[in-house]
């Protein structure tokens, strides 16, 4: 398969693709879209690792910032554990973060916050890359990946402000851009705020998609059209320059 478009954030294992995920699948590989699939609790990590037949799907595992909250110990550490017995078949960590939108209790924001370091510290370890959310906590995301985090980091659908992005973006950080920027001004901004050379493209299917309908990876061509747009490129030159951003973050593992 000749990639063409890498989606460095979807939810394929999701219950809402049951129907029509081999479909889907398999149109995109026709198109050389390629993608890297998230996850963030126990069941969705074990089928994620189903996805892992199909020739463009390569998989982040991780625990989801609202579980990492919820969890006991006991929990939180054996998922952890069922990640790194897995390491070999996924190419970074992901979705990972922390969440102030949902979470507003101080103290499970504080357990949020060291489960977060937590994993920082695993990702350092087993040397795999980031993909990061970080909802209402962008501020006390970037600082802690700023001191902590000796491998990339991608900030998915990032929410922050600008000169908080251009920050981040000068720690060497990436930011992966959904088709919601059709229709969002806050991601525009982003955009056309950040160098080039620190944007990705993501769907984050089944959500964040160009209208409110479920979302999937076939829209990711609208997100490199958008960005060239904004960016005054070329589509062309734009679509090449994200594969080779995305080269500087995750090792992907071509299959035969
Ligand atoms: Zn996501």
């Amino acid at each position: 398969m000749k990639i063409q478009y890498i989606d460095v954030h979807a939810h394929m294992n999701e219950e809402i693709f049951d129907k029509d995920r081999d479909k889907i699948l398999k149109e995109c590989e026709e198109k050389g879209i390629f993608i890297i699939n998230c996850s963030g609790e126990p069941k969705g990590n074990k089928n994620s690792l189903k996805l892992l037949k199909y020739k463009n799907v390569n998989l982040c595992l991780g625990i989801y910032p609202i579980q990492a909250a919820e969890m006991i110990d006991v929990e939180f550490f054996k998922e952890l554990k069922f990640i790194e017995e897995n390491k070999k078949s996924i190419i970074g960590l992901g979705e990972v973060g922390l969440d102030f939108y949902w979470i507003k209790d101080e103290a499970k924001r504080q357990l949020e916050i060291e489960r977060f370091k937590e994993i920082i510290w695993f990702a350092n370890k087993n040397r795999l890359p980031l993909n990061v959310h970080s909802r209402n906590a962008e501020k006390e995301t970037i600082a802690i990946l700023s001191k902590m985090a000796h491998v990339p980091v991608v900030l998915h659908a990032f929410g922050g402000d600008v000169e908080l992005a251009k920050m981040g973006a000068a720690e060497g950080f990436y930011f992966s851009i959904a088709p919601i920027i059709v229709r969002s001004k806050k991601h525009q901004r982003l955009v056309e705020a950040l160098p080039i050379q620190n944007i990705l493209t993501e769907t984050d299917s089944p959500y964040l998609g160009p209208s409110r309908e479920r979302n999937d990876p076939r829209n990711i061509s609208l997100v490199i059209e958008k960005i060239a747009e904004i960016k005054e490129m070329e589509t062309e030159e734009v679509r090449k320059q994200i594969l080779k951003n995305v080269g500087g973050v995750f090792s992907i593992k071509l299959k035969n």
